[in-house]
């Protein structure tokens, strides 16, 4: 999971796309208004008069490229993808998947969703169908992918209002750096430095489903291009070989290729490791009496 820079296009598909869904949103709220309950449209938030969906979120170029925005992994051509609610529209349940309750007069009653944010782009994600389903692990039978599942600390916000004091435990990467939440070194494993980060882990399954070795297959890779980059800058300065291998490791600081969080990691301890070596070749270490001898 890398952070997501989207800036809101200014197309005019996407302003219409946009109007409509304010329309649609206003038309939501008085629905709940008058009868507790709300019917939300797939079409409307996938913005099918428009193409949205494909255009937009399921595009190859940036700021998706093509990628799960949880997992990073490409979302292939036998999958169509989901556009994913990151607060739920409709049902909410909590990390262990139970519905979650919330006050209504003297006692209870489960959440009735953010149906506010169903049609709100701020709220929409593209995402693979293995990190939205909710399904069992084939390796360590876990229950994993994100169905309803919105884990917060403390209380859940039930209107508009509140949503500045609820505090999400999953990580949203169009607005947090997962960067801040995770270690992740050669081994591909993601190491949680948060609560949040522990729980969109576990939300999702991101050390599960070949996750991890997927990532260290890339960190691998990228460690080697680096190597060769370095190598073929020393024979020949901006040579076609280094200029191929520069840009297929941009991919990597862009975003635009898979599993770049791994990628980025390599990239960053490759050059730690490539500055402390000429570092040390800066500054040879003083010869003792002896070995001068
Ligand atoms: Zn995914």
């Amino acid at each position: 999971m890398i952070r997501i820079h989207f800036l809101e296009p200014t197309t005019p598909d996407w302003v219409k796309w946009r109007e409509k869904c304010e329309q649609e949103t206003q038309a939501l709220i008085s629905e709940f208004a008058k009868e507790k309950t709300v019917s939300i449209k797939g079409s409307v938030y996938k913005g099918s008069s428009w193409g949205i969906k494909d255009k937009y979120y399921f595009a190859l170029s940036a700021p998706f490229y093509g990628k799960c925005a949880y997992c990073e992994q490409k979302v292939h051509g036998n999958q169509c993808g989901d556009i994913e609610h990151y607060r739920p529209k409709a049902e909410v349940t909590d990390i262990d998947n139970n519905p979650v309750l919330v006050a209504a007069g003297a006692g209870t009653e489960p959440h009735p969703g953010y149906f506010w944010l169903a049609y709100d782009h701020s709220n929409l994600l593209p995402i693979c169908n293995q990190c939205n389903t909710r399904q069992k692990d084939k390796g360590t039978g876990a229950m994993i992918g994100k169905g309803t599942r919105f884990p917060v600390r403390g209380s859940y916000a039930t209107a508009p209002e509140e949503l500045d004091e609820e505090q999400p435990l999953l990580l949203n990467p169009l607005k947090q750096d997962p960067d801040s939440h995770f270690r992740i070194d050669e081994t591909g494993v993601l190491v949680a430095q948060t609560p949040e980060g522990e729980a969109t882990r576990d939300v999702l399954g991101l050390n599960l489903r070949d996750l991890p070795n997927d990532r260290a297959r890339v960190y691998e890779d990228v460690t080697m291009k680096f190597a060769a980059m370095i190598d073929a800058e020393i024979v020949e300065k901006g040579s076609e070989r280094s200029l191929k291998l520069r840009g297929i490791l941009a991919r990597y600081v862009s975003g635009e290729a898979p599993l770049s969080m791994a990628g980025r990691q390599a990239l960053r301890d490759a050059s730690n490791r490539t500055a402390t070596l000429l570092a040390g070749i800066a500054k040879p270490p003083a010869l003792d009496d002896e070995s001068i001898a």
